[in-house]
């Protein structure tokens, strides 16, 4: 399989995999909570407007947030009685407007039949996807419905699935893909019927080789209906999955700087994603629980969990037994592009796909010095930056300066701050860099 294996040309990085905790754990449901915390801003877009209130009855799978504007509907995640419509607090943010609802713990468990969607058009197809409030579960949560729907002059003619999960520690995508082919390849074929086009590729790193050949074996299956879905190895790389990378990987084009995928005819969904249109468009079951990774040395009991959205971190850790007492650093996310957490009443939402627990050994707290001008943070960089340089403009104060250097092509991978022997928190200072250039 080496000599086939796809990737991108520029940069990239090999930080330690550390998949092996979790790698080989089945999927597990989690019991359900007594209570969840759902918010209603789970997406890239704008917060739901609540239809629910204080002290109403909803039943698993329930409208709770109505989609307005750009964004995706919300749903109840269990059944029982809202106790608040009030905030809650996210990896970086204070105040998301959001739902509380406390258990019916009589309530029966929602049983969904399975049905054929071989009769709907595409725009049917696209409405249920809508309904669903399916988003882009791997990355920042782009309202799915509106990802298929690209601008008519756009040439769109292949779809990449990304089963990449190149950060990491992460495995849940990759236990979907080996326990749950089928609804990933039918996902697929639903995305292309969809868009109207013929051509998928399912990018996967090579690491993952029993779900590259569970993937496989479900497509010399199935019958196609005419379409063409191969599964593409990737050689292990970090950002592999990073949509620009991907398309480069899979298709051998390659995206405009400040371009969209669409600009090369190509549209990229998560295989996570996939699965939730199967859920959406198969069973009408709305996305309201998926597979999420607990993993690190700071957790007594790792685990690929199937937990419901609005789960707050403290049930999950409480569930698998606690924490361990040398916990440095709870991430949410891969520890690559997560975010740092500061409290357990965090929930899950629809794009969060792992919980890591690091102890001191897994963390790096060195101090970061002066730049000794190396250039491995340049030679790192998947997108050809120089992030060097946008460092010491924001350390001189000249971060507005910086879009000359191509700040806003910075996908924030981590890559160059990773590499760095002296430890600058470069993407701290591209976030920074990003806010004032673009005032
Ligand atoms: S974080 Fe930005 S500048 Fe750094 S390597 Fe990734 S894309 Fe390049
Ligand atoms: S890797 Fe770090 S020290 Fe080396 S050039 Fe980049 S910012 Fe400077």
């Amino acid at each position: 399989m080496t000599a086939s294996l796809l990737t991108f040309a520029k940069g990239g990085v090999h930080p330690p995999e550390s998949k092996e905790i979790t790698e080989h754990l089945a999927i597990e449901k989690m019991p359900l909570p007594a209570q969840v915390e759902i918010p209603l801003l789970q997406h890239f877009g704008a917060p739901c407007q609540p239809l629910v209130n204080k002290k109403d009855r909803v039943e698993e799978g329930d409208l709770i947030g109505q989609v307005q504007g750009l964004g995706a509907n919300v749903h109840a995640s269990i059944t029982g009685t809202v106790t608040n419509v009030g905030t809650s607090i996210g990896p970086t943010s204070l105040n998301i407007p959001s739902v509380t609802i406390d258990r019916d713990t009589e309530a029966p468990d929602k049983i969904y039949t399975p049905s054929d969607w071989r009769g709907l058009s595409p725009q049917e197809l696209l409405q249920k996807i809508k309904d669903g409030g399916i988003v882009g579960i791997g990355g920042a949560g782009f309202p799915a419905h509106v990802k298929l729907s690209p601008p008519p002059d756009a040439k769109v003619d292949t779809l990449v699935l990304n089963g990449a999960e190149c950060e990491p520690y992460l495995t849940c995508d990759h236990r979907v893909m080996l326990e749950k082919p089928e609804e990933v390849v039918e996902g697929a074929k639903i995305l292309l019927h969809v868009l109207g086009i013929k051509d998928c590729y399912i990018g996967v790193e090579s690491n993952k080789n029993d779900a590259i050949d569970a993937l496989r074996k479900t497509i010399e299956q199935q019958k196609l209906d005419g379409v063409k879905i191969q599964v593409s190895p990737l050689k292990v790389k970090y950002p592999q999955g990073s949509e620009k990378q991907l398309i480069e990987s899979t298709t051998g084009r390659k995206v405009p700087g400040g371009g969209l995928p669409f600009d090369v005819g190509v549209i990229v969904q998560n295989v996570g994603t996939a699965k939730a249109v199967f859920d959406a468009v198969v069973l009408n079951k709305p996305l309201y629980e998926k597979v999420i990774t607990i993993s690190g040395r700071g957790i007594s009991r790792p685990a690929n969990l199937q937990v419901r959205i609005g789960t707050r971190i403290r049930d999950i850790v409480e569930y698998l037994g606690g924490t361990k007492a040398d916990l440095a650093k709870i991430v949410m996310g891969g520890p690559m592009m997560g975010f740092a957490v500061s409290s357990l009443d965090i929930p899950v939402t629809k794009t969060c796909s792992g919980i890591l627990f690091l102890t001191r050994d897994e963390i790096d707290e060195q101090p970061y010095g002066p730049c000794i001008r190396c250039g491995w943070c340049v030679e790192a960089c998947p997108m050809g930056l120089s992030p060097n340089e946008i460092g010491l403009y924001v350390e001189a104060g000249r971060a507005a300066d910086t879009a000359p250097f191509g700040v806003f092509d910075c996908f924030e991978c981590g890559s160059c701050a990773f590499v760095c022997p002296a430890k600058r928190p470069l993407v701290q200072f591209i976030r920074l860099a990003k806010q004032k250039a673009r005032k």
